[in-house]
């Protein structure tokens, strides 16, 4: 049985009219679920007029009001926080576990979403002058749109809607059309937590829908996240059309080993950070930097043992560490990959391509599987290195001091995470500082910032100048004005021809 997936435009489902449709997949089994009908211009424009006309009602309610709203959102969301991990793990593939960890971390936003109150209140001088004073406010954009990417069909779309409702704008989310059913449940939490028609809307597709949104004058900004070529067409094309962008795109992101880390804590980083969610997360670790040979020659073995131990079985399976590859075109594109590494001479020591898809489970043989892959001796000029794989490869590099290892990362065009790990105060005082990225972890493998600290990278894993979520989301989904007033009782007569000045 496939069910249909269509777009959600002013509180209710709504057919789209493009006469398109995608198949929708469960990468465990490779059978089709469902089939995901493409939004096509006539449905954006029904949606963002849905969302225009909301606006009004929406944006004028008090921030308390509103936030009363995404606290019975918030309550609902925990209620179904399962069903909503099982969606994502039957269309995306990743392990029950990790989707649980995902819903939580979308839930963080909302929770810091529901402080709008505190989030909205500005700054006040009195006297800026003899009888005046001096306020900002911020306000909403108005009709405000999101792009989001396969890998987190939940909390991606939560860094991004709950922030915009708080602050009074509405919303419409363009997903990824491989995993498109959790936004339609969202939309439903968020009409029984009593979110009038029309603030937040749903169009499914691809290019044509989000070409729309970038095009249509009533789209006031667009939060993307996804690759780094679309999302530098994202952030070129919005910005010609006069919009407000942050695109977040893609990421190679190292782990340092110092030679004084701590080994068994390495080896549990890297694989973790490797090879979950089957490498498809942006701050996974895809690059191990080993301080020195000895460092690596400690560090392998056990690699080497743990990465062919992996229990890479149906996300549905509670023992699960990795589950399948998210499409058939991603796993070609990943064994691509490691073909290139062989090609380019890098130590292929575990491959991933061997994996026996029957081992993971009943009604797996025609999944996207494979298993994780592990090449040592890679040096920077290799594709492999170079270039975004988002699979389970992990690359080992060798050099021979923090300096070169610093070096090595700062020269990456690829700037989202990073992790170093040492025992060492003064060494990761300096990595800190030094590090020409995003996001740093010191002995942390995936230091994703907290709810109302922001996400983002540096360099071609982020275009644009704010980062997603906490005090900088809610900068990006407000405009700031100044208010300067004075009452006539105050006012000297006389018309003033110099440039005011305090007094
Ligand atoms: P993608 O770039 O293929 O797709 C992202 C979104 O853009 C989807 O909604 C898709 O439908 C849409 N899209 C695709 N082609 C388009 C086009 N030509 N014009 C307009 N829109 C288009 O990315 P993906 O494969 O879904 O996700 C994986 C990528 O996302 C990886 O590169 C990963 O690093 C990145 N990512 C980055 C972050 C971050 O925070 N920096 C977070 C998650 C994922």
């Amino acid at each position: 049985m496939t069910h249909t997936l269509a777009n959600w435009i002013c509180g209710a489902p709504a057919p789209a009219t493009s006469g398109q449709q995608l198949p929708v997949y469960n990468p465990a089994t490779g059978a089709v679920s469902g089939q995901v009908q493409l939004a096509s211009h006539a449905d954006v424009a029904a949606a963002v007029a849905s969302a225009q006309a909301a606006f009004p009602a929406w944006s004028n309610l008090s921030p308390l009001r509103r936030s009363r709203v995404l606290n019975r959102f918030l309550a609902l969301l925990n209620e179904h926080r399962d069903d909503l991990a099982r969606l994502i793990t039957a269309e995306h593939g990743k392990v029950f576990t990790d989707a649980q960890g995902e819903v939580m971390r979308g839930i963080e936003v909302v929770e810091f979403a529901c402080g709008a109150p505190q989030l909205l209140k500005t700054d006040f001088t009195d006297q800026v002058s003899t009888n005046i004073d001096n306020w900002t406010l911020r306000q909403p954009l108005g009709v405000v749109a999101g792009v989001t990417p396969f890998n987190f069909p939940v909390m991606v779309p939560m860094w991004m809607f709950p922030v915009a409702l708080a602050t009074g704008n509405t919303f419409v989310l363009k997903p990824s059309p491989i995993d498109p059913s959790p936004s339609l449940y969202i939309a439903r939490l968020l009409k029984e937590a009593g979110l009038p028609d029309g603030v937040f809307n749903v169009v499914q597709g691809d290019k044509e829908a989000v070409t729309a949104l970038l095009e249509h004058p009533d789209v006031q900004a667009i939060s993307f996240v996804g690759s780094t070529p679309i999302a530098n067409h994202i952030y070129e094309t919005g910005a010609r059309h006069g919009k407000r962008v942050q695109a977040l795109g893609g990421a190679k992101n190292h782990l340092v080993v110092m030679p004084d880390a701590d080994i068994d804590q390495v080896v549990d980083a890297l694989i973790g950070a490797a090879y979950g969610s089957a490498g498809e997360r942006c701050m996974a670790i895809s690059v191990a930097v080993f301080v020195g040979d000895e460092t690596a020659e400690k560090v392998m073995p056990k690699l080497i043992e743990r990465t062919r131990a992996l229990k890479v079985l149906d996300g549905k399976n509670l023992d699960a560490e990795m589950g399948p590859i998210v499409t058939r075109a991603a796993h070609q594109r990943i064994t691509g990959y490691i073909e290139q590494g062989i090609k380019e001479g890098a130590t292929l020591l575990v491959d991933g391509r061997n994996f026996d898809a029957e081992t993971a489970g009943e009604g797996c043989g025609d999944g996207f599987w494979m298993g994780g892959t592990l090449f040592d001796d890679v040096t920077p000029d290799m594709r492999i290195y170079k270039e975004e794989i988002f699979g389970p490869v992990l690359a080992c590099i060798r050099v021979k001091d923090f300096g070169e290892a610093v070096q090595l990362i700062n020269d990456h065009e690829y700037g989202n995470g990073v992790s170093c790990y040492t025992r060492d105060g003064h060494i990761a005082r300096e990595f800190g500082r030094r590090i020409q990225v995003g996001m740093v972890g010191i002995n942390v493998p995936i230091p994703v910032p907290m709810a109302w600290h922001g996400f983002g990278g540096w360099k071609k894993s982020l275009f644009g100048d704010m980062h997603a979520y906490g005090e900088e989301g809610v900068r990006f989904y407000t405009k700031q004005k100044s208010i300067m007033q004075r009452w006539p009782q105050s006012i000297a007569n006389g018309a003033q021809f110099a440039m005011p000045t305090s007094n």
